[in-house]
């Protein structure tokens, strides 16, 4: 994926000119600067960004410019991409399982913060990793509440388990902390109560005073008309809930949201290929493109419909079937999805909060899948 020199003002000043028939994403940089100053003002503690959410240069380059100073990485590629483009910024290291050579890496790369949730991959911390001046986030979880998609399936020890975990970090003279992850795209800022609570209750369980409590990402971008994430709320609320959970012992706190940060910085432009008999509507990106996770965790309803020549689309809304251009059948975007009536072949389906989850899951399954990039002044179409 290319990122042109030229900067233009929208995405249909592009469209317009460039007439592009590979899907394109847009970015702009101001929308990201926007995204991580918003967090860095109303976040009660320090901000980290979920480098595997969109490890585009130039996404960490404004992250870093708009003072972000800390990365959740998940392997030795992402800890190499913030060395070498944020040397000075802290690297967490929060990807709960790992080969003893990638353990390496991080100790030779300088990584001082790391999260487990297992008595197996703790011993292996111990043994491999300096403990001075180096933190250790045990990660637990909770049955599942108010995220679109379950993180817990895989990572987070049981409460007793973390209690466990925590006293031998403590013993083994690492800074003790702990860390969850509330799920993906949670738009009820109520999904952390119950986690800060809980880690409470681990910390005093385990007898430890802990340095930090890292309350993952999970903050929602925008992705549905009518829900507008509740950022400053679900701030606000981690902020209350943790001075009450805590009280004299209250940690310091730290988020590493992904998709809230870079989610909104990105609209997408896919080309209609064809309309088949004037019913389904084929695109050049679908589900083994940028769209991977729409069946995951829903649709996106912030869409638009232009013409070859830019103009807007204004026909009454019809349901349409809408697939992918592989030969795959499970290449077509969930359900059935309210397109103007005058969508024709050459038009493009322009959608907004496409920056997550995205450029990372494009595949070149059946030779599909060339992706451009184009920086934008505005996404307003
Ligand atoms: C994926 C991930 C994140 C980011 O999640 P978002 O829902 O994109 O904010 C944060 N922390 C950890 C440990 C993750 O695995």
């Amino acid at each position: 994926m290319g990122l042109s020199k030229t900067i233009w003002s929208n995405p249909s000043e592009y469209l317009r000119v460039e007439q592009p028939d590979n899907p394109v994403l847009f970015f702009a940089p101001t929308a990201i600067q926007a995204a991580a100053r918003r967090f860095i003002d109303g976040f009660p503690g320090m901000v980290t960004y979920a480098v595997k959410s969109n490890p585009t240069e130039e996404v960490i380059e404004n992250l870093s410019a708009a003072g972000v100073r800390g990365y959740d990485c998940a392997s030795m590629f992402e800890i190499d991409l913030i060395r070498r483009l944020a040397p000075d910024a802290a690297i967490h290291y929060n990807n709960p399982v790992r080969a003893r050579h990638e353990i390496a890496h991080a100790v030779a790369k300088g990584v001082k913060s790391y999260s487990v949730d297992s008595a197996s991959e703790l011993d292996k911390l111990i043994e491999m990793v300096p403990p001075e001046g180096t933190e250790i986030s045990v990660r637990f979880k909770l049955p599942v509440a108010g995220a679109a998609y379950n993180f817990g399936a895989k990572f987070g020890a049981t409460s007793e388990l973390a209690s466990e975990l925590l006293r031998k970090v403590a013993d083994a003279g690492f800074i003790p902390s702990i860390t969850f992850h509330p799920g993906t795209q949670c738009t009820d800022p109520h999904a952390w109560e119950s986690y800060i609570r809980e880690a409470a209750v681990i910390a005093s369980r385990a007898g430890v005073t802990i340095a930090r409590l890292n309350v993952g990402g999970g903050f929602p971008n925008h992705r549905l008309h009518g829900v507008t994430p509740l950022l400053e709320e679900t701030f606000a609320l981690i902020d209350r809930v943790t001075t009450e959970a805590f009280g004299a012992n209250r940690p310091l706190l730290v988020c590493e949201p992904g998709r809230a940060m870079c989610g909104d910085a990105f609209t997408l432009a896919a080309r209609v290929k064809a309309v088949r008999d004037g019913t389904h509507v084929f695109l050049n990106d679908g589900v083994y493109g940028t769209m991977n996770e729409l069946p995951l965790i829903g649709v996106i309803d912030r869409m638009e419909v232009v013409s070859s020549t830019g103009a807007k689309r204004t026909g009454e809304v019809v349901p349409r079937i809408v697939f992918g251009p592989t030969c795959d059948s499970v290449d077509r975007l969930p359900g059935d999805l309210p397109l103007p009536g005058d969508i024709a072949e050459g038009d493009w389906l322009i959608v907004h909060g496409m920056g997550s989850y995205s450029v990372v899951t494009n595949s070149r399954f059946n030779g599909f899948g060339e992706l451009q990039m184009a920086t934008v002044l505005s996404l307003k179409v």
